[in-house]
Formats: C-alpha cells, sequence, structure tokens
C-alpha cells in the first residue's frame, strides 16, 4: 500500500496503447492499491514515485490492457496439458507415439483419458480403434478432438460401454461405423457420452489443479480475464467447485464470468437449479451468471445447424440439414425465462439455422421483457446468413468470434467448404460484415479447441491467414474472403473492451485508465510496428492482475 499518495508501482519508458475512446498512446502508468491512478507521460507519473516505489523500465517495449477471452475451456486445457496432450502434434504417428509413451509412463491409471487431436489428420477427420488397439489392447483409451466435438477411442472402451453394431446411434451425435454397422473408433457429438459416462471421476484436487494449469497457460498470453464457456457442478468436469475452490484460497488470479451449462435434455425444470448455482457461485473475482446453451455441433461432422442440407462428396444436396439441439420452440421459451430472471445467455451458434434460433430466441425475449442489458452472445458465427447480420445489433446481441478459424486450412478446405459449397461458404466468419451492420464485437479463442494466444488469433482476424508458426497443416498463398478482414485496432478492442464488455466489467477493466484495475500485460515489442504479416510474432513478457505479477516471462 502506497504512502504519502506514492504509488507501489510504475511502468515507465514505454508503449502503452491504452484501449481508450480514443485509441491514445501514453508512456507511463501509475497503479496503487491495484488501481491504475495515472497514465501519461514519464514526467507526469514521475511525482508519484516514492521511495517504496517498485519501477518497472519498459524500454520501449509495448503494454497493453489484459486481454480478455470471451469463450475459453481452461479447466479442459489445463486436465488435457495433464493428461495424454495431443494438441501440438500433427501427425497420426505422433499421435500413437505419444499415446504409448502416455500409456507405458502411467501403468497404474485405469483409463488413458486427455485428447487434442486434429480432424484434418485422418480420412474424413475419423481414426479407427485398431490403431488404439495396437498400442493400448489391455485398457480404455476416450480421446477428445481438438474441438470436443469427437472421441477416438479403443475396442476395449466399446467393449465396456457395450457399443456394438446393434447399438442405435443416439439422438444427438452419431457413432461412426465400418460397412458391417460395427464401431469405426470414431464417436461424434452426444455419442462420445456412451463411452465417456464409465469415465471414473478426476478426483477434486486433480480438477483444481488443472484449473490452476489452464489459469497459468492462459496469463502467458497476457490474458487476465475470460469467461468459461462450460461451468458445470456435475459429469467429469466439475469446474464449478475449483472455480469456488480457488477463490476461495485467493489463487483464482484471473478475472472470470462462469457460462453455466444447460442441460440440454431437460427443459424449462433445471432452471431452479441454475438459479442456485449462480446464487451460490460468486465468490472473489469468480461470477456465474451466464448460461451457456449449445444450439447446435460443428460443420466438419455435419452436425452444425444449416438453413440448406450439407453436400455429398459430389456437390449433391443430402437430407442432412445438422442438429438443433433445443428445439427452437422451446429455446424461445428458455432464453425468455432466463432473461426474465436476469441471466446473460451464451449461445454456442455454429451454422446459419443455429445462429438464426437464437437470434429468434432473443427476440422472442426483447418482445416479452423488452431491452435489457444482461448482453447475451453468441459464439462461434461460423456461418451467419447475409439477412442476419443487422439482428445483431437491432438485438442487442453481442458478436463472440473466434478468428483463429478463419483461415485456408485442411479442416476449412477438406472438410468443409467442399459440403457447404456456393455462395455458403463465402458466409463464413463475416467479422467485417458484423462490424459494418453495427455488432458489438467480442473475441475468444475457444481452447483447448485451438491456441488461446491472441496475439496469434488477432493475426488471423487481419490476414485471413494463419500465422506462420501454425502446427497444422495450411495453405498460406490465398487470403481467406479478403472482404471479411478487420483491422488490429478493431480486433484488439474485441480482445480487450469488446470481451470486458461482454463479461460486464467494462467499466474497471478492459482499457488502461485512471480509476480502473491494473490488469495489464508487457509484450516484446509494439506489434504496430510490425508489418501485418508479422502479429503473431509478438510474445507476452509478464502479466498483472490487480497490480500483481502473476506471470514473467523466463527470459524477463
Ligand atoms: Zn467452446
Amino acid at each position: 500500500m502506497g504512502t504519502n499518495g506514492h504509488a507501489d508501482l510504475i511502468f515507465v519508458n514505454g508503449d502503452v496503447y491504452t484501449m481508450d475512446a480514443a485509441r491514445s498512446w501514453a508512456r507511463s502508468v501509475a497503479v496503487r492499491d491495484g488501481a491504475i491512478v495515472a497514465v501519461g507521460t514519464d514526467d507526469e507519473v514521475a511525482d508519484l514515485r516514492g521511495d517504496r516505489t517498485e519501477v518497472v523500465d519498459l524500454g520501449g517495449r509495448m503494454l497493453l490492457p489484459g486481454f480478455q477471452d470471451a469463450h475459453v475451456h481452461p479447466v479442459g486445457g489445463g486436465l488435457d496439458m495433464l493428461q495424454c496432450d495431443l494438441n501440438d502434434h500433427g501427425s497420426k504417428d505422433g499421435y500413437l507415439s505419444t499415446i504409448s509413451g502416455y500409456a507405458k509412463a502411467h501403468p497404474d491409471e485405469p483409463w488413458i483419458l486427455g485428447g487434442g487431436w486434429a480432424q484434418d489428420v485422418f480420412p474424413r477427420g475419423c481414426p479407427v480403434k485398431e490403431d488404439l488397439d495396437a498400442i493400448v489392447p489391455d485398457r480404455p483409451v476416450f480421446l477428445p478432438n481438438r474441438d470436443g466435438h469427437g472421441a477416438w477411442v479403443n475396442s476395449k472402451a466399446l467393449e465396456i460401454a457395450g457399443v456394438t453394431a446393434d447399438t442405435p446411434d443416439p439422438k444427438d451425435g452419431r457413432i461412426e461405423r465400418n460397412a458391417d454397422g460395427s464401431p469405426q473408433g470414431t464417436l461424434h457429438e452426444g455419442a462420445q457420452y456412451l463411452v465417456s459416462k464409465h469415465i471414473p471421476d478426476v478426483s477434486d484436487d486433480f480438477v483444481y489443479q488443472a484449473l490452476l494449469k489452464g489459469q497459468a497457460y492462459l496469463h502467458s498470453f497476457g490474458i487476465t480475464g475470460w469467461q468459461d464457456a462450460i461451468v458445470t457442478p456435475t459429469s467429469h468436469y466439475r469446474n464449478y467447485e475449483a472455480y469456488l475452490q480457488a477463490a476461495e484460497r485467493e489463487t483464482l488470479t484471473g478475472r472470470v464470468v462462469g457460462a453455466l451449462w444447460w442441460d440440454r435434455a431437460r427443459g424449462l425444470e433445471q432452471i431452479d437449479e441454475l438459479q442456485a448455482l449462480r446464487e451460490g457461485g460468486q465468490r472473489g473475482r469468480f461470477a456465474a451468471t451466464s448460461v451457456k446453451i449449445m444450439q447446435d455441433g460443428i460443420c466438419e461432422n455435419f452436425t452444425a445447424a444449416t438453413l440448406e442440407p450439407y453436400l455429398d462428396e459430389h456437390g449433391h444436396a443430402t437430407d442432412n440439414r445438422g442438429l438443433s439441439m433445443v428445439e427452437p420452440e422451446l429455446l424461445k421459451e428458455a432464453v425468455t425465462r432466463l432473461d426474465t430472471l436476469g441471466f446473460q445467455v451464451h449461445f454456442h451458434a455454429l451454422a446459419d439455422r443455429a445462429v438464426r434460433e437464437a437470434l429468434d430466441a432473443i427476440e422472442a425475449a426483447r418482445t416479452t421483457n423488452g431491452f435489457n442489458d444482461l448482453r447475451h452472445h453468441l459464439a462461434h458465427l461460423q456461418i451467419v446468413h447475409p439477412d442476419d447480420l443487422h439482428r445483431f445489433r437491432e438485438l442487442g446481441a453481442l458478436a463472440n468470434a473466434q478468428p483463429l478459424w478463419a483461415a485456408h486450412e485442411a479442416q476449412m478446405d477438406d472438410l468443409t467448404i467442399p459440403f457447404l459449397g456456393e455462395p455458403r461458404w463465402t458466409w463464413q466468419y463475416p467479422f467485417a460484415s458484423l462490424v459494418r451492420h453495427g455488432a458489438t464485437l467480442v473475441m475468444g479463442s475457444d481452447w483447448s479447441v485451438s491456441s488461446p494466444n491472441p496475439l496469434e488469433e488477432m493475426h488471423v482476424a487481419v490476414n485471413r491467414k494463419m500465422p506462420p508458426s501454425y502446427p497444422f497443416r495450411v495453405d498460406n498463398t490465398e487470403v481467406f474472403l479478403p472482404d471479411e478482414r478487420i483491422d488490429l485496432p478493431t480486433a484488439m478492442a474485441a480482445f480487450t473492451m469488446g470481451s470486458a464488455y461482454a463479461n460486464h466489467r467494462e467499466h474497471d477493466t478492459g482499457s488502461i485508465e485512471v480509476g480502473k484495475r491494473a490488469d495489464v500485460a508487457i509484450f516484446d515489442r509494439n506489434v504496430f510496428e510490425l508489418p501485418v504479416e508479422e502479429i503473431a510474432d509478438t510474445h507476452c513478457v509478464a502479466t498483472y492482475v490487480d497490480g500483481e505479477r502473476v506471470f514473467a516471462a523466463a527470459d524477463a
């Protein structure tokens, strides 16, 4: 605590991009009791320097408001990091050697768990059980892919779950099958649950450790706050308790809004439970005040809800329009009721029919309740029908974008574009169009689906090409839908003030201004000095929350 009006901490001699409304720059920032007390030139801030003031010389490097991630799964990501982690590989051989190495190193674990494989490594995105059987024949293996919408399992796991040629597909998923109907080894969407329900619960402490692991990883990219896109007290995940525990022990250094999971197998009767969870779910930096409704799946396995049918390999229309996870009339009722009760609704809305159904549900709530300040938001927005672009502004629905996916890479080029066809594939990730139509843009990563590094996300938002460092197969010769590029300040605003707004924290975070909390991050260079093709080469050096350092790079 500062005495005589002196600052506790001063950052001097830097390029401070404040992200205030004017997007102004400063040189120096002073912090007292965790709050920003001065922003200006080095001379202006020098007056606040006392004997006990810690001075950080930025040496010309860049200081930004801490990034906020509006859709992320830090506990799932942390669990991946603590288990059999396939995220950093891009080949079948790499996966198999990692899995067999992990199994050998953990002989006592009853299940081999973890995940993070990429669909484009396998024909049609579907790995087979025989590859796993060859390396782990005696224990069940359950490994979700990078986006969590499918899992690779071995024969032992299928045997424990009793999944055979005779098992019907569940309503919300699909068992990938061989010609004779036997399970091939990939389970899509809700079919994963046939096996995952047999996974023994991990310990509370393991979930807690996963949260801390995920949190540390997010801080290492300059992220100081986020919205956890699935918070639940049940399933093997149980991150609700982990957040409360971390808040209690004061180890929760991120500012977190939790989006409570809407159980799509149930109806409005679950709302009482959600209210109880919200009531008990506010402690320290954590507040479970949002509800997550997953309205569809993903394009790569044809479960994203489309207005027109998917095409087959020959470009002919199929009879598949994907899945509406919640029946649209029930969705309207649910959203209206949640809106009445003051919940923010966070939708997974990926393809054009799901986007429309989510917007229709918000419209129904507006019609019944009028406008309010709950800031419902739609995440993913891979395909938005042009007729719906203006509705985000009109309905006050935030566009929650995950920009890293807006590029020509294998999942896009091999598994998506051919099955969408013209003109629909050109409606993908329409960030510039949404901005032009007045939508409020917020951004997130969806980690562990893909990298949580906001510099990589912004790189793609600006360039619509993958960063050169991207570990998977990419085609960087062509810009992906160049008209939908946005500029760097717009992307940076979405990752700071935008996501702070989604979390109802724009009054005290999201920019470097006097009176706000000192949630800031230092980067190794001024990203504006580089050509835009090098945005992703900028790295976080240190991260602060409430003026306390929560991350420092090894060489800092
Ligand atoms: Zn997600």
